[in-house]
């Protein structure tokens, strides 16, 4: 059978969705998924010339050293993912959350906040890396995680931000509230409430078919794969892995090697054929 007419069947059988998004989710909205150097640098030729990878442009230090260089980064980041619209995909995995299930989940590695953007309530998304949208003190003075309603104009020539925000509680430098690489002051309260959610809500389906539909989540940091198999295994679920390049999931589940949307928009085509 057609990878794509399974894929429909599987989901036309399920109770419960749960959504798996990785990186490649948001490609096709037109943003960059920092896939490699070539990728990352691609996006930031300043970086490039600097000799600075992701890895490193994505570390605390800078905003411990110098954080306007830090900001440059994420402030960049952060007008970008707020002028971005989520492609079609989100819209139709959010149809068939509301018109075919009992209830739905969305676990996500990406800080952009695309699901929030797309529609989908607050409290049915586990930011697993947390968000660009929210802040966090520096050092950290308190475990206190607020919205970021500030602008951070950048100079992209230098790639540093021109505004610094700041802890309201004790006036030292405010960051984003990612989780960054070798990062010992993210301050994980949100999140965790998050999960504990995203706990709840299997405990409550442990009992019912569920399908997890797992966008654009590659191996280079693999908890997004890991929580798909670890559904994929514990649960009466399918996950249908949908992956340009590693696609590779075991039988019985499903293995899609195709982008997120264009994957997304031909599974509806066969499910509205099933329906
Ligand atoms: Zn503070």
């Amino acid at each position: 059978m057609d990878v794509y007419r399974k894929a429909a069947k599987a989901i036309k059988d399920a109770q419960v969705l749960l959504i798996t998004a990785g990186a490649g989710m948001g490609v096709d909205s037109g943003l960059p998924d920092f896939r490699g150097e070539k990728g990352f640098w691609k996006a930031y030729p300043l970086y490039e010339r600097l000799g600075l990878n992701f890895y490193e442009m994505a570390n605390p230090v800078h905003f411990e050293r110098d954080p306007a260089f830090g900001w440059g980064f994420y402030g960049h980041r952060l007008e970008l993912y707020r002028k971005t619209n989520p492609h079609e995909g989100f819209r139709i995995l959010l149809r068939w959350a509301e018109e075919l299930m009992d209830d739905f989940f969305v676990v996500t590695s990406n800080v952009d906040g695309q699901f929030q953007k797309a529609g989908y309530p607050e409290d049915k998304i586990y930011e697993i890396h947390g968000s660009i949208h929210h802040l966090q003190c520096i050092r950290p003075c308190c475990n206190e995680v607020w919205e970021n309603k500030e602008d951070i104009p950048v100079d992209y020539e230098t790639m540093r931000a021109k505004y610094i925000p700041k802890c309201p509680f004790c006036g030292d430098v405010a960051r984003p509230n990612v989780l960054m690489f070798g990062d010992f002051s993210w301050v994980g309260v949100r999140t965790y409430s998050q999960g504990r959610r995203f706990e709840k809500f299997l405990a409550c389906n442990k009992d019912k078919r569920i399908v997890v539909v797992e966008i654009g989540a590659g191996t280079a940091v693999p908890s997004i794969r890991h929580t798909s198999e670890r559904i994929g295994k514990n649960y009466n679920a399918v996950v249908i892995r949908i992956n340009p390049r590693e696609y590779h999931i075991s039988d019985p589940h499903i293995s899609i090697p195709e982008k997120g949307l264009k994957a997304l928009k031909l599974i509806d085509e066969e499910l509205r054929k099933l329906c």
